[in-house]
């Protein structure tokens, strides 16, 4: 069941919005070469708490932490850890708050010092598909339109698509109805309607687009070892142009 919101709703969501947004870039301001991914996430739950909110993912599911931080192969939800981030690694940040009773949920990736010329490529092509598919949250469209625009810019790059993992609705709930796969056929899917509220989440793959759940119960990682990056913004769905309340703007200005 898709939960439209109202403009009420929308401005709480927008404040949850700005808020993982500015945490993103508190984290990335830490980012570099012998900060371990632990270090991180205790930077990201003290400036959620200082703000006034609560994690959105400590505890979510039985999940341990504040932060889903993905190193590398590492796609989606691995546990902050010891591991000290090198030279050359991604690490993906994904983020979540709860304020006012709603969530807030985004999510970057970022380069740690200097990459290789691929990785780089992958993270701008990632990053780039991510606006793609937002330009298509307008009322009258449909959810393949999304999945369609990033699946095709993503594999005409030679990168493939995770397709067990899709984005979502989000509210009161942290995923919400309806599914947002990052694949598609343009014309497909659920019609979009003005006060749908979705995250957009690409993830992409170095390799192939294989990938295997973790020892842990929850990180997924690729099949083939290769790199996968993932960026996710929190969209109000409108007429003629999306309302994305998240921002990568904080991340820009470090
Ligand atoms: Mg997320
Ligand atoms: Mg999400």
């Amino acid at each position: 069941m898709i939960h439209l919101k109202t403009l009420e709703e929308i401005e709480i969501l927008r404040e949850n919005a700005i808020l993982v947004s500015k945490t993103l870039a508190e984290v990335g301001k830490l980012v570099a070469p012998g900060v371990t991914t632990k270090a991180l996430d205790k930077r990201a739950e003290e400036f959620i708490r200082d703000n006034g909110a609560v994690p959105g993912f400590l505890g979510y599911g039985g999940f341990p932490a504040t932060l889903c931080i993905s190193v590398n192969d590492v796609v989606v939800h691995g546990f902050p850890s010891d591991y000290e981030l090198k030279e050359g690694d991604i690490v993906s940040v994904d983020c979540g708050t709860i304020y006012k009773g709603f969530y807030g949920d985004s999510a970057y990736t970022f380069p740690v010092g200097e990459v290789d010329k691929e990785t780089a490529y992958l993270l701008k092509t990632t990053k780039e598909a991510l606006a793609l598919g937002a330009k298509q949250a307008i009322d009258g469209n449909r959810i393949g339109d999304i999945g369609h625009a990033v699946q095709s810019y993503c594999e005409n790059r030679g990168f493939s698509v995770v397709r067990e993992l899709v984005g979502h609705g989000i509210g009161r709930d942290m995923h919400e109805d309806p599914f947002v796969p990052n694949y598609g056929k343009a014309g497909s899917g659920k019609r979009l309607k003005e006060g749908m509220v979705i995250c957009i989440e690409p993830m992409i793959n170095a390799g192939k687009k294989e990938v295997y759940e973790q020892e842990n119960g929850w990180g997924i990682a690729t099949s083939d070892g290769k790199k996968s990056a993932h960026f996710e913004w929190t969209v109000a769905v409108k007429k003629g142009a999306p309302d994305i309340l998240t921002t990568f703007d904080y991340i820009d200005n470090i």
